[in-house]
């Protein structure tokens, strides 16, 4: 058997350059090429995990398959592999210092003194190495985040660059992720700061074997050789990724750069497989989609969508199924409960995604009934599921005090209530209803027509539950719930009838979809928004 092979990425000049998507579209690369990867992200602060961490500051909480609450480009891994990540593919300065310092209570270090090196480099090292036994995968692609020169990820990159020599030289290679500006008074690209990186990449002991660069345009061969020479590498590898508008698009530059080949060369390995086409499909029916659809996302984060970002790529993948180019408009529900229902107007369908709090609900419950009662197709996720029960058993089965506990403790009626279990927890961090739950479902409901199949694993991450006192009286009412938790015996999907498509769910399908298989509810949605846009225009 080939022994495992270690792909380390790091970033240097300016962060947000898209280590993340340079991570996952290698990834793509080398499953196309018939090989297995285990894709992972080491961030440099100190909590434990993103879960409490707000989203303005942090972004989209991606949620694995386990249970774990992690960073967004988690999210990116699995849609650009198609491969599951798990709890073990994030890993943080906090969990490190957490998991030494509980060793050293329990006596583990045998009464040395515990330090950065080899105390923390060391369990750095092994969580890394863990993650290819757990999935026995050919590759580990590692991301470490942050910037070169940054002192948080010092121990990181140490621990790192003492890998190299423990697994094999050619057992592991660093790709290094750059910025090679055009200065307009320049005239020219400029290869210095690529220089600077570089050369604080070496102070720390590691010599890249790869230069990716971002750049507003292709590089020139000027360039690329100066890079070689100057930076001392091949000059195959230095790989240029002009900007693009569409994220999917990276794997095609890196392809066409010949990316994988180069690595596959390093290596020493070999492949006859190569399955990338299925990719090209799908970025060509992307650029060839010309109809659209707008879809109203009716949140609070609305200045910052990287708190969606899961949403707005599934939505994507379902646009280019259906043949169109969805076109988001972010609405603040707040604007609603200010202005009205005006802000919904004209569009072709309307998602109100999950949140938590109080502020802005009441918009959200307004945009709820506006699409059930305008037959606008709707989809409600987790506290959108909530607040399109709220809207229900309000205006049709008419008890006007109806609300969830999160928001009104003492509400008439507690549609929507936390569990006896949590109301026991008294930690925030990772103690919701976390990761895969079956659902079962409903025959003859529009979640099975488009799940097609009787019972399905999705991800949650909530606290609060669709209280079962009040089913009776919704489904009394015409209210359908299509999918349960049987075991649990909890409300995961409620839908009505007599509507284009109106449906909701308690769990997350966005973290679950992928550019070449998008979710079935996403695709329901868009569909249903495409023949809702039709008939409009006929
Ligand atoms: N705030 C709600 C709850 O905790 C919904 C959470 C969410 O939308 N992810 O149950």
């Amino acid at each position: 058997m080939q022994k495992r092979k270690y792909i380390i990425i790091t970033g240097g000049v300016i962060s947000s350059l898209g280590k993340g998507i340079l991570a996952a579209s290698i990834g793509r690369l080398l499953v196309s090429r018939g090989f297995t990867v285990s894709m992972m992200k080491l961030d440099p602060y100190i909590n434990v995990d993103p879960g409490t961490m707000n989203p303005y500051q942090h972004g989209e909480v991606f949620v694995t398959e386990d249970g774990a609450e992690t960073d967004l480009d988690l999210g990116h891994y699995e849609r650009f592999t198609g491969i599951p990540t798990s709890r073990l593919s994030n890993v943080t300065t906090g969990q490190i210092y957490g998991a030494v310092i509980e060793k050293e209570r329990r006596g583990e270090y045998l009464g040395h003194t515990v330090q950065v090196i080899p105390h923390i480099t060391d369990e750095i090292k092994e969580r890394i190495k863990i993650v290819g036994d757990k999935h026995n995968s050919d590759f580990i692609i590692c991301e470490i985040g942050g910037t070169v020169g940054d002192i948080e990820s010092l121990p990181f990159l140490e621990a790192v660059r003492q890998m190299r020599n423990e697994v094999g030289r050619r057992n592991l290679m660093y790709i290094h992720l750059t910025l090679v500006p055009h200065p307009i008074t320049a005239g020219e690209p400029k290869t210095k700061p690529t220089q600077h990186s570089v050369k604080s990449l070496r102070e720390i002991g590691i010599s890249p074997d790869m230069i990716c660069t971002r750049s507003e345009r292709q590089l020139t061969e000027k360039i690329r050789k100066k890079i070689s020479w100057t930076c001392d590498i091949d000059i195959e590898s230095v790989i240029s990724i002009p900007d693009t508008d569409f994220i999917y698009n990276v794997p095609v530059i890196l392809k066409n750069e010949r990316l994988d080949d180069y690595i596959l060369k390093y290596f020493g390995m070999d492949s006859r497989v190569d399955t990338f086409d299925l990719w090209i499909d799908f970025v060509s029916k992307y650029n060839q989609s010309k109809n659209e659809v707008r879809v109203g996302i009716v949140g609070k984060y609305i200045d910052l969508i990287d708190s969606y970002m899961s949403i707005n790529e599934a939505l994507v993948h379902a646009g280019v199924y259906n043949n169109v180019r969805v076109i988001r408009r972010y609405i603040s529900s707040e604007e609603i409960e200010k202005r009205g229902e005006g802000a919904l107007l004209g569009l072709d369908a309307i998602l109100v995604p999950g949140g938590f709090g109080e502020r802005g609900i009441e918009g959200k419950i307004m945009a709820c009934n506006y699409a059930r009662k305008s037959k606008v197709p709707f989809l409600g996720i987790c506290l959108g599921l909530q607040c399109a029960l709220i809207s229900f058993v309000r205006e049709v089965c008419n008890l006007s005090g109806a609300n969830s506990t999160e928001f009104k403790p003492d509400a008439q009626y507690k549609i929507i209530d936390i569990m006896e279990e949590q109301k026991r927890i008294k930690n925030l961090g990772g103690t919701m209803r976390l990761g895969l739950y079956p659902c079962k479902l409903k025959d003859g409901t529009v979640a099975y027509r488009y799940y097609g199949k009787k019972i399905v694993y999705e991800r949650h991450r909530h606290r609060f539950e669709a209280n079962n006192e009040y089913k009776e009286i919704i489904e009394k009412s015409g209210g359908i719930f299509s999918g349960i938790n049987e075991e649990l015996d909890l409300m995961e999907i409620f839908e009505i009838g007599d509507h284009p498509f109106y449906v909701s769910s308690q769990f997350h399908p966005e973290f679950a979809s992928r550019p070449l298989t998008p979710h079935p509810l996403f695709i329901g949605f868009i569909e249903a928004a495409v023949t809702q846009k039709n008939k409009r225009n006929l």
